[in-house]
This record gives structure tokens, C-alpha cells and sequence, in this order.
């Protein structure tokens, strides 16, 4: 029996109109207090309900949830997917390390993406028998072919096809165009394949494809297939058997307050990836990151000071964008709610961070309820891309992250240290 979804998008809600902004049954101002802020608050709940999304959605298919490990890289969650039959993909011999420590018995579910792997990072995928790498250019195939060869160990590839397909998102996070350095132009891909397939270390598995992140659209995702799965076809004539294919990650959610369902927006995917694949009985491969981690998210973050410049007000929290950058670097838009809600007028306001860099805000012009000095704030939606692409920017220590399962909450990385920031270096 398919289990019913709660139809809330995210886990943080206000239990009663006065009570605190709750994760699941934690009170945020509880973990406030016990952990300190700024801190980054998961539900596992919601991750694990997002990951049987994908597997309700795909139920027929062979397919496998390969989490794309750079939304969020925290060991707890790579544990917590990994039990669930999750594999992961990829970007680094970091991230590597990262599924290793985290859960080991999955190496055989890495996938390794990636524009520029280095022979150490090869050697080290090959060596504990990942599922594929995935290749994104000549030289790499090359490269891997030598180190598998040096190793005595075959390599099972896909090469990550550029199908040069639109989709509507940031520039900066839209990869599937040609002009876009990812990937090997589609038409290129046929006789790459053929010379791979004469080499006894390089084994041609799959055929891999990402256009983008944050794609709202499922029609996008059914374009690439759809060429994708031209290219099997034609492998297929030339003898090579494509055993799998890899749809890449990149389904988008909604930032903004709203009530879309994801189970939906899931549904419509899978039914774009199957329409594209009908003819396909291999195994399917996705990497979805952002859907899975993003909305199960938030940044809690303590207020320090109002302040009135002119006819602007500024809430000054002590979170900044090294903590969260996605609005400095994308505009990405957060919805930001007080934990403990005041009665009065909302007004338009910036919220900021105490960097010194004009771009260090979180919103602007933002009508909030009102909000004083030591009341916390919630960042909703930062699940993804907040803490792992964190920095220390300003000699700021890194935010705590707690992990709510159930009525229980535990920290899953500790706060940094000044000491913590300083060790590496040398006077
Ligand atoms: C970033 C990335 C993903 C995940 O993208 P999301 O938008 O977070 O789903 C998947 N695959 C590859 C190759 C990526 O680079």
C-alpha cells in the first residue's frame, strides 16, 4: 500500500497560533537554547518522506536514488539516506570520504560526477569498487583508463552527455547547454563509446545527464531523456549495451510560501523520465540533492539589532552569508519567520548579517512581523546548499547542526571554534 504523504511542504509549523516555530514536536526555541544560534535544524522525517517520494513515483522501475552529496554533506544525513537503500553521487574524493565514513557499505551505490577528477581521486573510487564514474570529458576517459589499467581493476563508465537543452533556472546553476562546461557534446558521445569499448579497462555502463538545479518544469527532464535515450539506441546497433542511465538531479522546489505539493511534482517528473524511457528496461539512476534536503531545513538565528538608517530599517541577526549565501550569490529567496510570533503591523525590512559586504543580506524590503533584539528568526528552506557551502568568511566560526528525528533531537556537528579555525595555521 502506497503510504499517504503529509501534504505540508515543510516541517517547521507553529503547533498553536502563540506557541514557538516547532521542527516536527522540537520546539526551536528549545534548541536554541540547549545549542545556540546561528543553527542549522533538519527534519529526518522530512528527508526520509522526500526519498520515498522518488521511490513510489519510480515503483516498476529499476531505479536507485543516488543523493547528490554536495547539497548537504553532513555524515548523520548521508547515514540516514544510506540505511534507507540510498546511493550517492559525487563531486570530490572529499565527498568520497565523506559516504565512506558515513556509511561504508555503500560505496558500491557512488556514482562520481564531476569536470575535473584528479588520478588520486580515480585511483581511490577505483580501489573501493564504485558504481560508475561519470565522464565528463576525452581526457578524463583517457585518464581512467590509464589508472584502472595501473590499478588492474576495470572501470565502469557512463559519459555525461550534454544534450544542450534549455531550462529555465539561475545561470549560474544551468549546466545542459552547450556553451556550459559540463559534459560531452551528444554528438560526439557515439564514436567515444565505440573507442572505449575496444579498451579491456573501460567498461561502457551508462549514459548520464544533468541540465541544471532548481528546474521547476518536468518537461526539461523528458527533452534530455529523450536524447538520451536516442543515443542508446544507437549504441545499442553498434553492439554496445547501455545497462543504465543516470537522469542526473536538479528538481526544483518552492521557496517561496505556497501550497504545492512535492509528491506531485515528483509524480509529474517520474512520469516525464518514464514517457522519455518507455523503451528502457536497464537500470534508472537520479540525483536528486536539493528536493530531498532543502525544505527539511531551516536557519535558526538569533536578532541583535534593529536599526533605523534614514527610511530603511535593518534586523541585524548573527547569522550571515557565510553561514547561508545563497541570497548574496543566486538571490535565492528564504522565507524568514519569527520562532516566537509578536502581535503588530509587518513592515518592509533588510535582513542582514553582520559581514562587512553590502551583498551580506538575507532579504530586502521584506515585510516582517514585528521583531526585537534577542527574538529568533527562522531562514525556512536551507536544507540545501546553507551549511555546505558555508564558509568561515570574516573569521566566523561555522553554525551547529541538529538532526530531529521524531520528539528527538541531537547535534550532528558541533559548533566550530576559533581554535578550530586557526589550527591549520603557522605565524
Ligand atoms: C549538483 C548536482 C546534482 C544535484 O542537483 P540538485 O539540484 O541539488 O538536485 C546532481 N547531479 C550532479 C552531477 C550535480 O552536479
Amino acid at each position: 500500500m502506497p503510504k499517504a504523504f503529509q501534504s505540508s511542504s515543510r516541517p517547521f509549523h507553529h503547533p498553536q497560533p502563540q506557541s514557538p516555530l516547532h521542527c516536527g514536536a522540537v520546539s526551536l526555541e528549545e534548541l536554541a537554547r540547549n545549542f545556540g544560534t546561528p543553527l542549522y535544524v533538519y527534519s529526518a522525517d522530512q528527508i526520509l518522506e522526500r526519498l520515498e517520494m522518488f521511490t513510489q513515483a519510480l515503483a516498476g522501475r529499476d531505479a536507485l536514488v543516488c543523493y547528490a552529496v554536495k547539497a548537504n554533506s553532513a555524515l548523520a544525513i548521508l547515514k540516514l539516506l544510506a540505511a534507507r537503500g540510498a546511493g550517492f553521487d559525487i563531486v570530490s574524493g572529499g565527498e568520497l570520504e565523506r559516504v565512506l565514513a558515513a556509511a561504508p557499505e555503500a560505496a558500491d551505490r557512488v556514482v562520481f560526477s564531476g569536470v575535473g577528477k584528479t588520478a588520486a581521486e580515480i585511483d581511490r573510487a577505483l580501489d573501493v569498487g564504485i558504481l560508475e564514474f561519470n565522464v565528463e570529458s576525452e581526457s578524463e576517459l583517457e585518464l581512467l583508463a590509464a589508472r584502472a589499467a595501473k590499478r588492474k581493476r576495470k572501470a565502469r563508465f557512463a559519459l555525461r552527455v550534454n544534450p544542450d537543452v534549455f531550462a529555465e533556472t539561475h545561470p549560474y546553476i544551468s549546466t545542459g547547454l552547450r556553451e556550459h562546461k559540463f559534459g560531452i557534446d551528444i554528438r560526439r558521445a557515439a564514436s567515444l563509446y565505440e573507442s572505449a569499448a575496444r579498451n579491456r579497462w573501460l567498461e561502457p555502463h551508462g549514459i548520464s545527464v544533468h541540465i541544471g538545479s532548481q528546474i521547476r518544469s518536468a518537461d526539461p527532464f523528458g527533452a534530455a531523456l529523450e536524447r538520451v535515450y536516442k543515443l542508446v539506441t544507437q549504441l545499442a546497433r553498434k553492439g554496445i549495451l547501455i545497462r543504465s542511465i543516470d537522469a542526473g538531479g536538479g528538481l526544483g522546489i518552492d521557496y517561496h510560501a505556497g501550497k504545492s505539493d512535492p509528491a506531485a511534482r515528483v509524480r509529474d517528473y517520474a512520469a516525464a523520465v518514464d514517457r522519455a524511457l518507455a523503451g528502457f528496461d536497464g537500470q534508472l539512476l537520479l540525483e536528486p540533492g536539493r528536493f530531498l534536503v532543502a525544505q527539511a531545513g531551516a536557519l535558526v538565528t538569533r536578532v541583535l539589532i534593529v536599526k533605523q538608517n534614514g527610511r530603511k530599517t535593518f534586523v541585524i541577526t548573527d547569522a550571515a552569508m557565510n553561514d547561508l549565501i545563497r541570497p548574496a550569490l543566486y538571490q535565492a529567496h528564504h522565507e524568514i519567520v519569527p520562532v516566537q510570533p509578536r502581535t503588530g503591523r509587518a513592515r518592509a525590512v533588510d535582513v542582514v548579517g553582520p559581514v562587512c559586504e553590502s551583498g551580506d543580506f538575507f532579504a530586502r524590503d521584506r515585510k516582517l512581523p514585528p521583531v526585537q533584539p534577542g527574538d529568533l528568526v527562522a531562514l525556512l528552506d536551507a536544507g540545501a546548499y546553507g551549511m555546505a557551502q558555508s564558509s568561515n568568511y570574516n573569521t566566523r566560526v561555522r553554525p551547529a547542526e541538529v538532526l530531529v528525528e521524531g520528539r528527538n533531537a541531537r547535534l550532528i556537528r558541533r559548533r566550530e571554534t576559533i581554535a578550530d579555525l586557526l589550527a591549520p595555521e603557522m605565524v
